[in-house]
């Protein structure tokens, strides 16, 4: 096999669609915090796969599950039943205290479906004349690509010649309570929020926000329904980034590193008289609830709790905020974040930043042209977040 370069890139920019604009470094293998590419070079991830790699790169214990269940059964669909999606939901169950579930496969379908399920508790429950439901977004939110979601992007990249879009949402300012009251109809059924809107570059609501849109949600008998796809699953050193404020959303959608980066794996999380009204039928998926997934997804859930990492995103969060702070560059506009999920934003394009961390063996991913994301693995030590910040001092000079 030829370990050209330039042979992957002609190959990649001749048949694949060109949708992604990635860094010409081509990666062949990877273990914890770090990643190799094909000419042998080493980087520190600092992207962790948008958070879906919280566990780290190909952890052992994840090598075993996936190992065990490929050779065992891999895909029954839901017209029969396996063993591994009841136990799965024990474990979702244990870990997040809601008490019913529903399985999908990219972090999108789980926000399509809470977005389906918040319609139907709107009619069945709440007495929603048909066809009437609406369901309150904020700006700059990312929810994923699929049509429906991204008719209520505030994002003009993400919708320009996609239309015609899919009606019944209503977009507020994020971080504004008194925008989300005005905004509520005796249609509205939801209001579905980022706690913190990572895509958008990290940015953070104020204090007692997410208290305030649950109390306002309880008093006009909407749901609350919290996108912790990003933030969740100890990213932001909570196991969900909405419990800081002890809040308690009605519907809650995880996917990334709920299957610690080997399989794409996304469920609803929810209260049981929600999820209910989704009787046989009303919604589905061939690989959803797969043995395969949810065997991944029980093992990479264990691997947060055994080796603690939501404690430590909280603790090295910290160091790393106080040390990237420390910086002392004119570059720096604001350095922001919560546990491990943090937003460097600076006064130069984040792309040309990114390339030359690269060449100093740290990988990070511009977003929103002025902000680089600092959201390493969890399973990152001080010392490599030493090295980070090292690299990000070096090259800001
Ligand atoms: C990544 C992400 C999604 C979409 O997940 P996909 O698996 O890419 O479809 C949705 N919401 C948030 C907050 C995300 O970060």
């Amino acid at each position: 096999m030829t370990k050209s370069v330039a042979h992957f890139l002609e190959l990649e920019s001749s048949f694949g669609a060109p949708n992604y604009l990635p860094l010409d470094i081509i990666l062949e293998r990877g273990e914890g915090t770090w990643v190799w590419d094909i000419l042998g070079n080493k980087y520190l991830d600092c992207l962790a796969s948008y958070s879906a790699l919280n566990q780290g790169h190909c952890h052992p214990k994840l090598i075993k599950a996936v190992e065990a269940q490929a050779k065992t059964l891999s895909l029954t669909s839901r017209a029969f039943r396996n063993t591994e999606l009841p136990l799965l939901y024990e474990i979702l169950h244990r870990f997040s205290g809601k008490d019913m579930f529903l399985l999908m496969n990219s972090g999108a379908e789980a926000v399509e479906t809470a977005i389906k399920i918040a319609r139907r508790w709107g009619y069945r429950s709440k007495g929603v004349e048909k066809d009437k439901a609406e369901i309150i977004v904020c700006e700059n939110n990312f929810h994923g690509r699929t049509t429906t979601l991204i008719s209520f992007s505030s994002e003009e990249t993400y919708k320009k010649d996609f239309g015609p879009f899919t009606p019944g949402f209503k977009i507020i300012p994020f971080g504004d309570p008194l925008a989300l009251e005005k905004a509520i109809t005796k249609n509205t059924v939801a209001f579905l929020v980022e706690p913190i809107q990572a895509e958008a570059g990290v940015l953070i609501p104020p204090d007692s926000y997410l208290k305030s849109v649950e109390s306002i949600c309880k008093k006009a008998n909407i749901l609350l329904i919290a996108d912790e796809i990003q933030t969740g699953l100890g990213r932001t050193g909570e196991r969900f980034c909405f419990e800081r404020e002890s809040v308690k959303p009605d519907l809650i959608t995880i996917g990334k590193a709920l299957s610690g980066g080997y399989y794409p794996i996304s469920a609803v999380l929810g209260d049981k008289h929600i999820l209910e009204l989704m009787e046989p039928g009303s919604h589905g998926s061939t690989f959803g609830g797969n043995p395969f997934g949810c065997a991944i997804a029980k093992q990479a859930l264990n691997i947060l709790s055994e080796e603690d990492l939501i404690s430590k995103s909280k603790e090295l969060g910290i160091y790393a905020l106080e040390k990237f702070r420390k910086i002392d560059s004119p570059l720096i506009k604001d350095v922001r974040g919560m546990g491990l999920l943090i937003g460097i934003e600076l006064n130069v394009s984040a792309r040309s930043i990114c390339l030359k961390l690269a060449r100093e063996g740290i990988l990070c991913k511009d977003t929103h042209d002025t902000v680089i994301r600092f959201t390493p693995p969890l399973v990152i030590t001080k010392q490599e977040i030493d090295f980070a910040v090292e690299g990000f001092r070096k090259v800001l000079k």
